[in-house]
C-alpha cells in the first residue's frame, strides 16, 4: 500500500512537529485535536517553525507554502477522514485517553490503514489490542521533530513484518533514521536515558556533588550537549518520574526505583522549566 494521506491525532508539541515534517515532504496531512483553537494554534506554530527554516535558508518561501497547503485541520477524532493510509497518534501520555482515541479510530478508519502511536512509555502491544494488532506499530519521534533525526520504530507482539517494513521506509522518505526496537518498557531511548538522569539525581540526593558540578562532569567529561539535571528540567520532572515508574513496574526490578528527591520535587510542584523551577530556576 502506498502511503499518501496521513492523519496526526493530537496537535500538541509532538503532533505539530510530526505534521510539519510529513507536510514538508509532500504528504497530505490531517491534523486532529479536540478543539478548533488547538488546531489553529498548532498550524501557527508550524508556520513559525517553517519561517525559522526559511531564515536559515534550509527551505524557501515556496516550500513553506507547499508544506502549509498540505495541512488540513480537523476537530474531533471521530471526524478523521476514513480514507487515511496512516494514523499517527500523539495525544497526551495517558492510557485511558489513548485507549478511547484508538477505539474511535478503529471504528472510523478503513481496515487497510496502519496505526502508529508516538507514546514514550506505554506498551504498543497493549495499545494495539482491540484494534488491528498486525497493523499497529510505535513511531517514537524525538522533540523537536523537525530537527531530530531519530525515530524508534517499536514492534508490538503481533506487528507484522510488512507493517514494520512499510513504516521503516516511510521514515527514510521523510529523511529520518529508523531504529528497530521490540516492545519492552522504555524502549531503548528512555530505558538508557532515564536511569542515567535518575542516577544523577541520586548523586545530588546523597551529596556526592552539586547540581552544577554533576552537569559539568557529564558535559565536559562525556561530551553530552547538556547535563542530566538540565535535561531533566527540560523534559519535566513529572515526566521523568512517570517513566521511571513504568520501568520499575514493567521489569519488577529495584534498579529502576525513582530517587526519593525526584518524587519529593514532583510533589512540591518543582517540575523544571514548565513550572519555572526544577534543579535550576527559570
Ligand atoms: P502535548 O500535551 O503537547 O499534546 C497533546 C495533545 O493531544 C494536546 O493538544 C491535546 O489537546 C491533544 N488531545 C488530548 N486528548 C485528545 C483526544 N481525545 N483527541 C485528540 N487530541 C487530543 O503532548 P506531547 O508532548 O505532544 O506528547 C504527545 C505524545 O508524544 C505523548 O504520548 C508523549 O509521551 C509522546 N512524546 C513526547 C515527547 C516530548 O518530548 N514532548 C517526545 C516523544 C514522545
Amino acid at each position: 500500500m502506498e502511503i499518501k494521506k496521513i492523519s496526526v491525532i493530537g496537535a500538541g508539541t509532538m503532533g505539530n512537529g510530526i505534521a510539519h515534517v510529513f507536510a514538508q515532504n509532500g504528504f497530505s496531512v490531517n491534523l486532529v485535536d479536540i478543539k478548533k483553537e488547538y488546531v489553529e494554534k498548532a498550524v501557527q506554530t508550524i508556520s513559525k517553525n517553517l519561517d525559522r527554516q526559511v531564515k536559515k535558508e534550509i527551505i524557501d518561501d515556496e516550500q513553506k507554502n507547499f508544506a502549509l497547503d498540505n495541512i488540513t485541520g480537523v476537530v474531533g477524532v471521530e471526524n478523521t477522514p476514513p480514507d487515511t493510509n496512516l494514523v499517527i497518534e500523539a495525544v497526551s501520555e495517558n492510557y485511558q485517553i489513548k485507549r478511547k482515541v484508538w477505539e474511535t479510530l478503529q471504528s472510523v478508519i478503513n481496515a487497510e490503514a496502519i496505526f502508529a502511536s508516538n507514546t514514550s512509555s506505554i506498551s504498543i502491544t497493549e495499545l494495539a489490542s482491540g484494534t488491528r494488532p498486525e497493523k499497529f506499530i510505535g513511531m517514537h519521534f524525538m522533540n523537536p521533530v523537525p530537527v531530530m533525526k531519530l525515530v524508534e520504530i517499536i514492534r508490538g507482539y503481533s506487528t507484522s513484518l510488512k507493517t514494520f517494513e512499510t513504516i521503516k521506509s516511510l521514515t527514510e522518505i521523510i529523511n529520518k533514521v529508523p531504529v528497530q526496537v521490540h516492545d519492552y518498557p522504555g524502549f531503548i531511548s528512555n530505558r538508557v536515558l532515564m536511569p542515567m538522569i535518575n542516577e544523577a539525581i541520586f548523586c545530588l540526593y546523597e551529596g556526592v556533588a552539586s547540581i552544577k558540578d554533576i552537569d559539568t562532569v557529564m558535559k565536559l567529561g562525556m561530551n553530552h550537549p547538556m547535563g542530566p539535571l538540565t535535561l531533566a528540567d527540560f523534559i519535566g520532572l513529572d515526566v521523568c518520574l512517570s517513566i521511571m515508574n513504568v520501568l520499575y513496574e514493567g521489569f519488577n526490578d529495584s534498579k529502576y526505583r525513582a530517587c526519593p528527591l525526584l518524587k519529593k520535587m514532583v510533589a512540591a510542584g518543582k517540575l523544571g522549566r514548565k513550572s519555572g523551577e526544577g534543579f535550576y530556576k527559570y
